[in-house]
């Protein structure tokens, strides 16, 4: 029986998800929040339906990582740590070097740490869960599973931005995008839904959380996507403002007497999108729960709804067509209202939705009818399994590449 574990580290925070692999059951769950800030908390999940809460300080992510494995045994969850066989680290940046996922090495390690500039929070903690992992698991095997890799397939002309090409030779200014794992996931799923190879299927993948992004998938491979060097552009999100005109800022900062660059980007990454324009919150629920008495919130909606339309529109044109369109992450997996608002839109394709089945949750579904000329799918999304399911792979190569040797 191989156990495998699901690690998404961040500066402060350590989720978790552990995989009995040949079922692909999840064992346990859960969260250490608040590393190295006061009053941690830990919540796991795990059995049947039982949970372990508690408070305490968590003073580094090697206490935690040490603390979660002490847990896990005295929950009797394992009963020896050698039964995890492998950990699989979300890293958000992989750069243009990782083009998929790897067994982590020193160079590898090395590697990411290079490439934290692109990812100045999110690659250093990413480095800290896999340094703490090493430590108390030394043999289990390490894989990296990287956000920006999915996307390495684009063609050129849809990861060039439009400025002076030595940026990009010199600086590695790209479109990189982000949620590859969520995008790979999904589009995998779709493919067996509609019983087709995904060689065969172009899709358009959104991701609405309270970040969001639009993936065009075509024969299998990322195409275009909406986030860009960093996951400010795409489409309006929870916060962020998604595309907008960057010579604005210029004129913002001698507006608000603003001093730095980075004080006006924190603006475009944290009170902008859904909370900027409704002025509500930055939760769709909310914003849609005013929406019927406030003009704003009902903006903010609309111009969420709109964006997805914009990107779908153009997505479709760029493939030179689109077979499935699928909806995953927060407000795609729940909202049945945006959905449904969008898809409306989307009628002259040949969109047709059977509202009963729109309204299912917590499922994977086709939520179109069967004369729709474009089907629309509603796919929870599961990046850790995506993630335990590439340690499971290379775990498998590595078994043949070692029984070759011997
Ligand atoms: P994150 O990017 O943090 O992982 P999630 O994927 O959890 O985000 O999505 C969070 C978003 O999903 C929030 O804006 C929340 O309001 C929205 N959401 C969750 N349930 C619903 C619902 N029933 N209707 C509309 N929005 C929802």
């Amino acid at each position: 029986m191989s156990k495998i574990i699901a690690i998404n580290a961040g500066s402060s925070s350590l989720k978790f998800k552990l995989f009995e692999m040949n079922t692909e059951q999840v064992l346990a769950q859960g969260l250490f929040d608040r590393i190295g800030l006061a009053q941690g908390a830990i919540k796991i999940k795990y059995g049947a339906d039982e949970e372990f809460k508690t408070n305490e300080e968590i003073k580094d992510h090697s206490y935690a990582v040490k603390r979660l494995l002490g847990l896990m045994l005295n929950l009797e969850i394992i009963h020896e740590f050698s039964e995890i066989k492998g950990v699989g680290h979300r890293v958000v940046a992989g750069g243009e070097y990782f083009k998929r996922s790897v067994a982590i090495n020193s160079k590898v390690i090395r590697k990411i740490n290079s490439l934290a500039e692109y990812a100045p929070i999110h690659n250093p903690a990413n480095l800290m869960g896999i340094k703490a992992f090493k430590k108390i698991l030394p043999t289990a095997t390490a894989v990296a599973v990287f956000d920006t890799s999915f996307h390495q397939t684009m063609p050129k002309e849809n990861y060039i931005f439009s400025v002076p090409y030595e940026w990009y030779q010199k600086y590695g200014v790209r479109r990189y995008g982000a949620h590859g794992t969520s995008h790979r996931y999904v589009a995998d799923v779709a493919a067996s839904m509609l019983k087709r190879p995904l060689k065969e299927l172009k899709l358009i993948s959104c991701h609405l959380g309270a970040g969001a992004s639009i993936c065009a998938i075509k024969n299998g491979k990322s195409f275009d996507t909406s986030m860009g060097f960093t996951p400010l552009t795409g489409i309006t999100m929870a916060t962020r403002s998604g595309d907008t005109d960057v010579a604005m800022i210029a004129f913002m900062m001698q507006k608000l007497d603003m001093h730095s660059m980075p004080e006006a980007i924190y603006d475009l990454n944290k009170k902008s999108g859904l909370l900027g324009i409704s002025g509500v919150s930055s939760d769709m629920r909310d914003v849609m729960e005013e929406s019927t008495t406030n003009s704003r919130a009902q903006l903010a909606v609309d111009i969420f709804v709109k964006d997805i339309v914009k990107y779908i529109g153009s997505y479709t044109a760029e493939m030179g067509g689109v077979d499935g369109i699928i909806f995953t992450a927060g407000i795609g997996e729940n909202s049945a209202e945006i959905r449904s608002a969008v898809l409306k839109r989307l009628s002259y394709m040949g969109i047709e939705v059977d509202e009963e089945k729109n309204l299912l949750r917590g499922e994977n579904i086709v939520i179109s009818t069967s004369s729709s000329k474009v089907k629309a799918l509603v796919i929870p999304t599961d990046e850790e399994l995506m993630i335990a399911r590439d340690v499971d792979k290379i775990m498998k190569k590595k078994n043949v590449k070692s029984a070759k040797l011997v």
